[in-house]
């Protein structure tokens, strides 16, 4: 059986989880979701960076102790899981989970053991938004452009990662598929980093300017592995990396597929850095890189600093999670920027998930209910007009598994709901209630029949987009044994902006 091992970037706990994180975590869960329904092996993983220097500096502006305050803001992470309806089967906490320290600590001596990590004296700008080193020409005006913010001038001796050794290797990897990384312009991009030419690059700092928060060097206590190999390091620390036993072989070592999903911000840190270390500690590097655009909120970035963003408690509260769910799945086009606003969700939902799903299935089991007792017709004749109904149904599962494999998630909820539309076109095509009134009974069951695998084609293919609503749907058109099907019920009500 094939292992797949799916994995989310692990956010920075210095404020609440925001909109561009639920993007992510809900596309990870759609992977696992689905590969799972089609019998794989699938452990998928989150987590939170709480090693940050951006947290230390949160937790002194909020005036509490630094463990305090990133277990408070990690617990709105792990807290999604039920507003967002996510099935992770792990979250690591990297200050917390006793897995990680020594995790990080062995990847650090395998890295060393092959002669990669030494020690420079180095003089940089650094950005603390980014925690990275600039060059000045990286910089605008002198500022970070990410953060608008001018680096602070760091003087030290630091570790270095020879990252230089591993650029032919990397090019080599990327341009010959084993590390996919999508979509293409994004391999590109990394492909023109590599090609630019790569520079060691530090990975410690002293503890004094780390605050005495993270993981000391091994063997070198004045200084502080750098957040960023501290952080990429929990896909294999959280894999019982420390003591190289069975998850790590059955989720990397041994996994068909090892998928790392990330915003474009973080690809440099992925698809280089990330690959380099690994090869580095003589271990497999990830098969897949798939990057994400950024969400805006009604035009603006999403960011504490401009007060716009949304709670996703909030959200999924008012407007529930299947509403949440779809947008990010149905409008964010992959790899690219979206504009998040209430009214896209709301009609979104309402025009697809009310109107479009949810009163077909309603009117299906309803007209089943008025016209043949509630029992689901038992027919032998070809329902008439079918052919663009049944090629929706039948197209469905390639298309989804297609569009998947690619990552694109709009194509594949695309899929799901051409069924629905062809099925409520049919409706209208067939006029049951017509068939009905005329006494026309094999040809009134042969539709109603058409009409009711649809609605359990839906509620089977929708699964691993909105559970919630799916199971809603499968119990709704589940017959009994006396092939009895349940009252109709409103399934996908109609939602409006709260004040
Ligand atoms: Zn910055």
């Amino acid at each position: 059986m094939t292992s797949t091992y799916i994995t989310t970037t692990i956010p920075y706990v210095n404020g609440r989880p925001h909109l561009g994180h639920a993007l992510e975590l809900v596309q990870a869960d759609v992977l696992a979701r689905y590969r799972r329904s089609t019998g794989e092996r699938v452990r998928f993983q989150a987590g939170t960076d709480d090693n940050s220097l951006k947290n230390v500096l949160a937790a002194e502006a909020a005036g509490v102790g630094v463990q305090e305050f990133v277990d408070a803001s990690a617990a709105a992470f792990t807290g999604l899981a039920e507003p967002l309806n996510l099935s992770f089967d792990d979250f690591i906490r990297t200050s917390s989970d006793a897995r990680h320290r020594a995790g990080v600590e062995r990847l650090w001596q395998a890295c060393a053991a092959s002669g990669d990590l030494y020690r420079r004296h180095y003089e940089g700008l650094y950005c603390i938004g980014c925690e990275q080193f600039y060059t000045t020409a990286e910089l605008t005006d002198g500022r970070c452009s990410d953060h608008g913010t001018v680096p602070d001038l760091v003087s030290e001796e630091n570790w270095f990662f020879r990252l230089s050794r591993y650029a032919g290797q990397l090019r080599a990897l990327i341009t010959g598929g084993t590390i996919r990384i999508e979509p293409a312009e994004r391999r590109n991009e990394v492909l023109a980093l590599i090609d630019g030419g790569l520079e060691d690059f530090s990975v410690s700092r002293s503890t004094e300017r780390a605050r005495g928060w993270g993981i000391p060097v091994p063997g070198d206590p004045g200084q502080v592995i750098y957040v960023w190999w501290d952080a990429l390091g929990n896909y294999l620390t959280a894999l019982d990396y420390a003591d190289g036993g069975e998850n790590l072989t059955r989720w990397w070592t041994g996994a068909s597929r090892r998928i790392h999903l990330l915003g474009k911000g973080v690809l440099r840190f992925h698809a280089v850095y990330w690959p380099a270390i690994l090869l580095s500690a003589g271990e497999a590097v990830p098969t897949d890189i798939a990057v994400h655009g950024y969400l805006t909120e009604n035009g603006r970035k999403i960011s504490k600093s401009s007060g716009v963003t949304v709670d996703l408690y909030d959200l999924a509260g008012n407007y529930g999670t299947d509403a949440v769910r779809w947008w990010l799945l149905r409008e964010v086009p992959w790899g690219a920027d979206a504009d998040f606003t209430i009214d896209r969700l709301v009609s979104r939902a309402n025009g697809e998930l009310a109107n479009g799903v949810g009163n077909l299935v309603n009117r299906v089991v309803t007209m089943i209910h008025r016209y043949r007792g509630g029992h689901v017709p038992a027919t032998t004749s070809s329902a008439p007009d079918a052919a663009a109904l049944d090629g929706a149904i039948r197209n469905a599962p390639g298309l989804i598994a297609e569009a998947l494999e690619d990552f694109d998630f709009r194509r594949a909820t695309e899929a799901v709901w051409q069924i629905a539309d062809q099925a409520n076109r049919y409706v209208n095509h067939t006029r049951p209630w017509d068939l009905a009134k005329a006494g026309d009974l094999a040809e009134l069951d042969a539709v109603l029949s058409a009409l009711l695998l649809a609605c359990q084609a839906i509620g089977t293919h929708l699964a691993p987009f909105l559970p919630e609503a799916a199971a809603r749907i499968t119990r709704q058109c589940a017959a009994s044994e006396t092939r009895l099907l349940p009252s109709p019920a409103p399934l996908l009500p109609r939602i409006a902006i709260s004040a």
